[in-house]
């Protein structure tokens, strides 16, 4: 399904191996689907230089460079070097993907938050907007965040699926929305469905987080495959449904502020 209206996915982990051998077919269906400016995410170091070397590759592609919490505890002094460094180049456009993981602990929660803590101040550093992960950790990361909102600038809590509470404590805190197609999944997106018109226009971005959450709103012949970028409009489909509005408007409207977030060039 093509777009009607450019679209800009804000998450997509093209450096994921499910991607190694078919990048180039991947990112000419994307660009069919009008979805032609990718932000791809960093989780770690070795990912977010690649992340950064492919969209040195090609127009229409960024990065984001940063440490999930998941491995939150190989975080040093070193790791925040080499980051500071890869936020200098001019394709990385957020620090992240970094946060709170409280649903899996892969690292403790307090390594979890020193790692946030820091890669926060690197973000206050560098002025770039951040790209956040938070599962079942609302609350304190709602905290952390109160405590830094002075000091950073945009930031936007991707691929959000808690309530509506958590919800309006972000937007209180000015925090921007990453939607993915979580919402299409009947047996766990429903809540979303009922708080995803609270969301301000200038507020909300869509992503695939590729190649994970295949959107469950496909149809039969799209099922079980890899989700890549191309599927976008899928989620923005449903998204727009669940807001009562169009497709385009939807699909104009998170570009435009998706282009602002990430501070890109109207050219590419
Ligand atoms: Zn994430």
């Amino acid at each position: 399904m093509t777009s009607p209206a450019p679209l800009v996915d804000i998450g997509a982990n093209l450096t994921h191996e499910s991607f190694a051998k078919d990048v180039d077919a991947v990112l000419g269906r994307a660009h069919a689907a009008r979805v032609a400016t990718l932000i791809l995410t960093g989780t770690d170091m070795a990912h977010s230089e690649q992340a950064a070397a492919l969209a040195h590759r090609h127009d229409g592609l960024y990065a984001t460079a940063g440490l999930h919490p998941h491995m939150a505890s190989h975080w040093n002094s070193t790791l925040e070097s080499a980051m500071r460094a890869l936020h200098t180049d001019a394709k990385v456009v957020a620090v992240g993907e970094c946060g709170l993981d409280f649903n899996r602990n892969f690292s403790t929660p307090a390594e979890q938050e020193r790692a946030l803590e820091a890669q926060l101040g690197l973000a206050a550093e560098s002025g770039l907007p951040l790209f956040l992960h938070e599962r079942d950790a609302g609350p304190r990361m709602r905290e952390i965040l109160c405590h830094w909102r002075d000091d950073i600038g945009d930031a936007v809590i991707h691929c959000f699926t808690a309530d509506r509470e958590t919800l309006h404590g972000y937007l209180d805190l000015d925090v921007h929305i990453g939607l993915t197609g979580w919402l299409c999944d009947e047996r766990r997106g429903h809540h979303l469905r009922e708080i995803v018109g609270d969301i301000p226009a200038e507020r909300l971005m869509v992503e695939t987080d590729c190649p994970y959450l295949l959107p469950r709103n496909l149809p039969a012949k799209l099922k079980g495959r890899r989700h890549e970028p191309a599927l976008l409009p899928w989620i923005v489909r449903e998204i727009a449904h669940w807001r009562g509005e169009s497709e385009t408007t939807l699909a104009a409207a998170t570009t435009t502020t998706a282009r602002r977030f990430f501070q890109l060039d109207e050219e590419q």
